[in-house]
């Protein structure tokens, strides 16, 4: 299929489903390789997985396969599926996506369930009310715009560094019909942040991957995201946690909360980092995979 010779060749939709697995077989583990065919399968298509079974046999057009060829040929040099098509899924919605933006995880899907299920049961009345929340490192927008949607009573800002990012998440906004403050600032920069209005709830998912994780980490992340969204000085892993805290100690509002998403092995670091600066009642969650995934904390 990698030659386009073979766009001539007569091929089903089964038949397209088992050449873009064999594809995937050395570049993904299973689980990821199985979900990343059936995203090309239904993009290729526009079926869902049952309207594919039933029509298995059926041959696909010359378009079709020719979108099969680029997109297999993008997939083999490790590039993610999502920058290929500009689509990743999010909190049930589609954002669009390009390497100027980290690709939503489905561990941040969890902060931002945990994050829902809390304001419901205690600010109920956030709901309705100013009730004001920033999301700090905003990339694609997906925290901010999936938290507004779900509760469009609340005042929502979002601050990212990346002019690029925030013209995505700006679209994003635009195409999901959510209403945010968007402001361009270096976040690490203390007059900078200080543009920033009081709030009653932080959230974010800082960069928090030291450098020397790099030689660990797959190649579709460091060959296509972008670096300044992930990775940390080695000597300084907690400086976004920092400078969070320093802002909150500041600008968060009595009972005001800090969420973050962090580093499987900096729990207790994080912790401690915050309760050195004032903080309490930390809580510490595990992701799907078992694995410490975020913090809250409070001041009041
Ligand atoms: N969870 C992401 C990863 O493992 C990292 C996200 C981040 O640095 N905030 O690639």
């Amino acid at each position: 299929m990698a030659q386009s010779s073979s766009l001539s060749l007569i091929m089903t939709i089964e038949e397209a489903r088992k050449e873009i697995s064999d594809a995937l077989k050395n570049i993904y583990e299973k689980n990821e390789s199985d979900s990343t065919t059936e995203i090309v399968m239904e993009h290729l298509t526009r079926w869902s997985r049952s309207e594919r079974v039933i029509n298995k046999d059926l041959e696909l057009s010359f378009a079709q396969k020719s979108t099969l060829s680029q997109i297999i040929q993008r997939l083999l040099l490790h590039e993610p599926i999502q920058y290929i098509l500009n689509e990743a899924c999010f909190a049930g919605m589609i954002f669009y996506v390009d390497k100027n933006v980290l690709i939503p995880r489905p561990e941040t899907e969890e902060l931002v369930d945990w994050i829902l299920k809390e304001i419901k049961t205690q600010n109920p009345i956030a709901i309705g009310s100013a009730y004001r929340i920033l999301d700090i490192g905003t990339g694609s927008g997906c925290i901010a715009i999936s938290i507004k949607n779900k509760l469009p009573g609340v005042e929502m800002w979002a601050c990212d560094v990346s002019d690029e990012a925030l013209n995505i998440a700006r679209m994003n906004a635009d195409a999901l019909n959510a209403t945010i403050d968007f402001v361009a600032l270096d976040f690490l920069d203390k007059k900078q942040r200080r543009q920033l209005p009081n709030v009653d709830l932080i959230v974010s998912n800082p960069p928090y991957v030291p450098e020397k994780d790099k030689n660990e980490m797959k190649k579709n992340v460091i060959d296509y995201e972008p670096s300044t969204a992930l990775f940390v000085p080695d000597d300084d892993p907690l400086i976004f946690y920092k400078a969070i805290a320093d802002f909150g100690k500041e600008k968060l509002n009595t009972h005001g909360r800090i969420y973050v998403e962090i580093h499987e092995n900096l729990g207790g670091q994080v912790i401690d980092l915050f309760q050195s600066k004032g903080y309490h009642s930390a809580e510490i969650k595990k992701d799907l995979q078992g694995k410490n995934r975020m913090i809250k904390v409070s001041l009041g």
